[in-house]
């Protein structure tokens, strides 16, 4: 049997088994969704949301994509987001990530891959941040493992830090994130962030997604750096120039950017 012909004779078979066991199986689900969660999870084969975390049609509501990154600039992402939370009301958003993922593993490396290096951008940061707490791990093996998990806790960043999110949080709490991995060696789900709703929890997250230091801009190789300042307005000279520049000192001033005398 071609290949693609035994998906369809294993989906007639899944159907009637479903029917077999109740038979409003299907009549039920497809009145209505109201899933408890969203999944955000990776593309690889390996990691099947529904059937790694045991849940049935209309459970979980699904996003995945390669290293389950969440951008919000992914407007794929965002519209998945704002239906799941704000339309179908879930309960929990889960970030997925699994030991062993080639998309991580791209992101590590330093060779070139064609468009995914744009989309892996966000987990080279993650890297370029945790630097010294990975090189103090003892192998390549542990720091691969490592990296799976911070960018787990990265992307519940990204999502705690999405309006949708911010303007769920702030109306009640909901929804939960939480950031999970999968071991494909064992077929187990390991927790590795949990309840976090609210501003506060978010930011206790990202003191351990970047090694310890406190929430704020990235810094640069795992230490904290204080924010740029403003560069200072030179003024010129000439008649002409005073004018404009007062007036144009006059507006920058009035929203405290520094002045250079
Ligand atoms: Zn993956």
């Amino acid at each position: 049997m071609e290949d693609y012909r035994r998906i369809l004779q294993h989906n007639r078979e899944w159907a009637a088994a479903m029917v077999a066991t109740d038979p409003e199986y299907f009549k039920k689900r497809a009145a209505k969704q109201e899933p408890t969660f969203l999944y955000i999870g990776c593309a690889d084969s390996r990691v099947p949301a529904n059937v790694v975390t045991g849940t049935e049609p209309g459970e979980m509501f699904v996003h995945r994509n390669i290293a389950n990154v969440v951008l919000p600039s992914d407007l794929n992402a965002m519209c998945v987001l704002q239906y799941a939370v704000e339309v179908l009301d879930v309960k929990h958003v889960i970030v997925t990530g699994h030991y062993g993922c080639g998309g991580v593993k791209a992101a590590m490396g330093s060779g070139s891959h064609g468009l995914v290096d744009h989309w892996l951008q966000p987990i080279r940061n993650v890297v370029r941040w945790n630097q010294e707490e990975l090189e103090q791990l003892p192998d390549e093996q542990s720091k691969f493992n490592r990296v799976v998990e911070l960018n787990v806790l990265e992307q519940i960043y990204h999502l705690s830090e999405t309006p949708i999110i911010q303007n769920a949080w702030a109306k009640g709490g909901r929804p939960h994130l939480h950031g999970f991995v999968y071991d494909m060696h064992t077929g187990l789900l390991r927790e590795i962030a949990t309840d976090v709703n609210s501003q506060k929890a978010a930011d206790e997250l990202a003191t351990r997604r970047l090694s310890g230091v406190p929430a704020g801009p990235p810094p640069v190789a795992g230490k904290l750096q204080p924010p740029p300042q403003t560069p200072a307005i030179d003024v010129g000279s000439g008649e002409l120039a005073d004018a404009i520049a007062k007036r144009v000192l006059d507006r920058l001033a009035a929203v405290g950017v520094p002045m250079k005398k």
